[in-house]
């Protein structure tokens, strides 16, 4: 039996894009949880947090990452899903959990780049490094209490999912 992979980290660390590599080089199902929960819902994540709030979104959130969990499949998961315990325990008691560890400069970089990509609204209308560095501040310790796996997230896309190759067979030796 193959557990779900869960990757874990702040919006840009690189979830989606390692998540699809590594799910295809492992022939594995490919979830993201915040695509299920805006397909399932048919509305962005920015109008559920606009009409019903933070904590209800949170909750939608959990139901997706359920939803999504099945063996032999690479889950990436939105950045704020260590916010609440339940998901931390769920995701160890499931699966292997890999942090995509990535210091708040070059996050603040990859989101410049693609300010669209996440469709979500920024936290505090602060500027970005600022509020990645004030996130990461709060998040890094239940990023790290999570997951069984921290993995260097700023080498190269392929990298990364060599490393979480090399963590997984040795899991499996
Ligand atoms: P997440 O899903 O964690 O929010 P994405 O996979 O959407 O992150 O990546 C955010 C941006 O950073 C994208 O433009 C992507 O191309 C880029 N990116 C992702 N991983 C890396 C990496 N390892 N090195 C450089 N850029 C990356
Ligand atoms: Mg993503």
């Amino acid at each position: 039996m193959s557990l779900p992979i869960y990757l874990i980290g702040a919006r840009g660390c690189g979830k989606t894009t390692v998540g699809h590599l590594l799910s295809k080089t492992l022939g594995y199902a490919f979830h993201d949880t915040d695509h299920h929960l805006q397909t399932s819902l048919q509305c962005t994540i920015a109008q559920i947090v606009a009409e019903e709030g933070w904590e209800s979104f949170r909750m939608k959130e959990r139901d997706s990452l359920i939803a999504v969990t099945a063996d032999s499949s690479v889950v990436a998961t939105g950045g704020g899903i260590i916010l609440r315990p339940e998901n931390c325990q769920f995701m160890r008691d499931n699966g292997r959990v890999f942090w995509l560890s990535v210091e708040p400069d070059e996050l603040a970089k990859r989101l410049d780049a693609e300010p669209e990509n996440e469709q979500r609204p920024t936290l505090t209308g602060r500027p970005i490094t600022e509020e990645m560095s004030d996130i990461l501040k709060v998040r890094s310790p239940l990023y790290s209490s999570t997951a069984h796996h921290i993995i260097d997230a700023t080498l190269p896309p392929q990298e990364v999912v060599d490393h979480i190759l090399q963590v997984l067979s040795q899991q499996r030796a």
